[in-house]
């Protein structure tokens, strides 16, 4: 997955990526976009001082909120001492052990050696400087969560929900669609934060639905294929393929699958692209 601009190394930022939302309405849409949690196992990456939470905590069965700084997440645990459905973890999410966080709740069902978790959902109004290894993170382990709604820079979201042919269709877009619908919901201001960040901000949802069965496609390779096809992004597919495979091998599965040599990896859906796939694949090469 491609990077997002991350945020420099420079004394004056807010540490951590930390813009705090200072609306409550924005608080309350972003959860309400999580649908009915009342049933629900709710991760939060991300608490902060709260302003999520707070409103989570009297709406979830159970709330997961992993918090990496230190202070914030000391206050955390004591403001929400009082509710037993809320449960803090001090530490990094792209190292926390899913299996660990996930494992050990009420009404969770082991059979044998198969542990099938039931599905989380997630929120976070996310740390910019880290969201592509987030997201990377959750799509990569989505046989954990159902439903997703995250906080991104508007220009990420745009990305994300961008349909093949637009302007901003790419390999962050497709590699989000193989794993489930993407919607971007609403677009806040700077000042609905504080600090307020230099860029606008979107709240995604990707409700979790892993479409390569459907494509008929190993999910690893395919994603690798998608990797190459996007690999520099003014060349067209051809000359980005070119690279893994011969010349026949390629001719031959792009007319098979209907692909023309000279259109760019953006222009083609994830059925074609997979069409495509699926007749490389065929010759053997
Ligand atoms: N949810 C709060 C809100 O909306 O006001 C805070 C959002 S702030 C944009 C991002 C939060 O993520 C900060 O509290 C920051 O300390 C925390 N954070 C940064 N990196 C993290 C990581 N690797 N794992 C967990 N939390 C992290």
């Amino acid at each position: 997955m491609p990077k997002v601009a991350r945020e420099a190394t420079n004394p004056r930022k807010p540490k951590l990526g930390q813009h705090f939302l200072q609306s409550e309405a924005a608080a309350l849409r972003i959860v309400e976009a999580l649908g009915d949690v009342s049933q629900e196992t709710v991760l939060e990456i991300g608490p902060g001082r709260g302003a999520i939470t707070e409103l989570l905590a009297r709406r979830a069965r159970r709330l997961i909120a992993v918090e990496l700084d230190r202070v914030l997440s000391a206050q955390l645990r004591m403001n929400f001492s009082l509710y037993p459905n809320v449960e803090i973890i001090e530490g990094d999410f792209l190292k926390i052990e899913l299996d660990t966080v996930f494992g050990a709740k009420p009404g969770s069902v082991r059979t044998g050696l198969n542990f099938t978790p039931e599905p989380a959902r997630v929120i976070g109004n996310l740390p910019y400087y880290i969201t592509s290894d987030i997201l990377l993170r959750l799509l990569e382990n989505h046989r954990y969560f159902s439903t997703i709604v995250i906080m991104v820079q508007k220009e990420v979201a745009d990305r994300l929900a961008a349909s093949a042919g637009s302007r901003d269709y790419g390999l962050l877009s497709a590699t989000a669609q193989l794993y489930g619908r993407v919607e971007q919901l609403f677009t806040l201001p700077p000042s609905a934060f504080n600090p307020q960040p230099k860029v606008q901000s979107s709240v995604v949802r990707i409700t979790i639905k892993p479409r390569a069965e459907a494509l008929r496609v190993p999910e690893a390779e395919f994603i690798a294929f998608l990797k190459l096809g996007f690999g520099q992004k003014r060349k067209t597919l051809w000359n980005n393929l070119k690279a893994r495979y011969d010349e026949d091998t390629l001719r031959g599965a792009l007319v098979k699958s209907g692909v023309k040599p000279a259109i760019r990896a953006e222009a083609l859906t994830l059925e074609r692209t997979a069409a495509l796939f699926r007749a490389l694949a065929q010759t053997g090469s």
